[in-house]
């Protein structure tokens, strides 16, 4: 047993990495002491006491099998994700994407998590750094106490950017004469979508961008995450930027005689359909803002909000300069990093750093770890985290990109079929040559 490791492990945070990370260490026998601070105190995002609870969005992604996020599921699958098999245990019909009913998610994980005879959880916020093993996974949220304690060992400030949360409306608040079930390209109702006519978007547009929206508490520069742009944001790049985006009225056929110029879609976001999310809707705008400039859209002009948009600030490392390639602090390697903190982004990929996380500390505890191929899904984040140049490090969900490039160029859908026939391969290599041994 490798000397530098010390159980029983501690994690903290219990969202999408730190309940990854504690399951697979538990089911392997490890010892884990899962330290989590809610519902004592909250972050600003989270609602619940409950673990691996999704803040915003209830969809954890694609899972077309040549998309990154296909590709990174599959895998996450074979090592017996508990993340992905609760998603699949109450997914919602969302189309290629894996949507989520969040409150029997969150539960479920809880309770899996509470049960495990290995695993002891305690309820705490966790101010100081603990001596031994330890895992940190508080997420893009976490509490001011610890934060310095980490700028305390890295000597370094942590990296920002805002995101925004989108607004949830209660189903009962529809009004379903003016929406159609139906999914862009696809023969299905898994989404609710609301057609808008030329003058009906441009009056919405114009609302959008004249809305008033939330000032920041700070003098902070507002950095935003590209992929996560609030919708006015958007909007204010141009009249018809989201026409290109989130309203483009394409792969849709419209019961309506009105030509569909723009189209908004709502998900579900329960099973017991009770509510539905706005696709593409995370915004700024201050509440009595979003509740006049929403209910511009047709069937909504009486909607009830089950939760308006937010946002908030994101934290994480700057991993090329801080993190080994086994996700420990350079300067401190009893000390490993799981989840957004990482600058990964997305629930996904916060809980796929989570699994690989316990996976390297399972390996270093029996001998030298083998580090994942970077050919795999799951070995591309690493790659991205560590390889990157850190003058410009910037957080990332999972793409193409990532993985260590074909030996040849290759047109983009002939890339992902290659990628995704070569992630397959070498993961299954790589588990039945590491991960099976033990
Ligand atoms: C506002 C917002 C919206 C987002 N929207 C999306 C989205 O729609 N889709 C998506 O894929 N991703 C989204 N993300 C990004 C990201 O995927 C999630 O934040 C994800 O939950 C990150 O997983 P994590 O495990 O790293 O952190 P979290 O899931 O946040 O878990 C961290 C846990 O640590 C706990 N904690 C923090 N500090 C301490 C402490 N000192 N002691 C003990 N416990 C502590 C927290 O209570 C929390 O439970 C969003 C992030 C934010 C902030």
């Amino acid at each position: 047993m490798n000397s530098s490791i010390t159980l029983p492990i501690k994690i903290i945070g219990a969202g999408l990495a730190g309940s990854e990370c504690a399951w697979q260490l538990a089911k392997r026998g490890i010892s884990v002491e899962l330290y989590e601070m809610r519902p004592k105190k909250l972050t600003p995002a989270h609602k619940t006491g409950n673990f691996a609870e999704l803040v915003c969005s209830n969809s954890l992604k694609s899972v077309d099998p040549l998309h990154p996020a296909g590709i990174l599921k599959k895998e996450m699958e074979l090592l017996d994700s508990l993340i992905i098999k609760t998603a699949k245990q109450f997914a919602l019909p969302a189309g290629k994407a894996l949507a989520v009913d969040r409150e029997k998610f969150s539960k479920k994980i809880t309770e899996t998590l509470n049960q495990h005879s290995n695993i002891k959880v305690i309820n705490e916020e966790v101010k100081e750094i603990p001596s031994g093993t330890t895992v940190i996974a508080t997420g893009p949220l976490t509490s001011d106490a610890l934060t310095q304690e980490i700028i305390k060992i890295t000597g370094e400030k942590f990296l920002y950017f805002y995101d925004a949360i989108s607004p949830i409306v209660y189903a009962d608040s529809i009004n379903y004469e003016k929406m159609f079930f139906g999914s862009r390209y696809e023969d299905s109702d898994d989404y609710l979508n609301s057609p808008l006519t030329e003058q009906e978007y441009y009056k919405f547009w114009h609302e959008l961008v004249n809305a008033e929206v939330t000032n920041l508490k700070d003098f902070e520069k507002l950095i935003f995450f590209e992929a996560c742009l609030p919708i006015e944001e958007m909007a204010r790049r141009g009249k018809n930027t989201l026409l290109y985006g989130p309203l483009k009225p394409i792969g849709l056929k419209s019961p309506f005689p009105k030509k569909m110029y723009a189209v908004v879609q709502l998900r579900r976001e329960t099973l017991d359909n009770d509510s539905f999310s706005m696709v593409g809707f995370q915004t700024r705008l201050k509440w009595g803002e979003q509740k006049r400039v929403f209910r511009l859209i047709p069937g909504l002009e009486e909607a009830e909000f089950v939760r308006f948009g937010q946002m908030h600030r994101n934290t994480y490392i700057n991993a090329p300069k801080e993190l080994d390639i086994f996700y420990r602090l350079k300067k401190e390697p009893n000390i490993f990093l799981a989840g957004q903190i990482t600058g990964v982004e997305g629930y996904l990929e916060s809980a796929a750093t989570g699994l690989v996380v316990a996976l390297y500390i399972y390996q270093f505890l029996n001998g030298e770890p083998n580090p994942l191929p970077f050919t795999t899904a799951l070995g591309a984040l690493g790659r991205h985290l560590t390889l990157s140049n850190p003058k410009n490090f910037q957080p990332s969900g999972i793409t193409l990109g990532m993985f260590l490039p074909p030996s040849k160029k290759m047109k983009r859908k002939e890339k992902a079929k290659f990628v995704a026939i070569r992630a397959k391969k070498e993961i299954e290599e790589w588990i039945e040559k590491v991960v099976a041994k033990y």
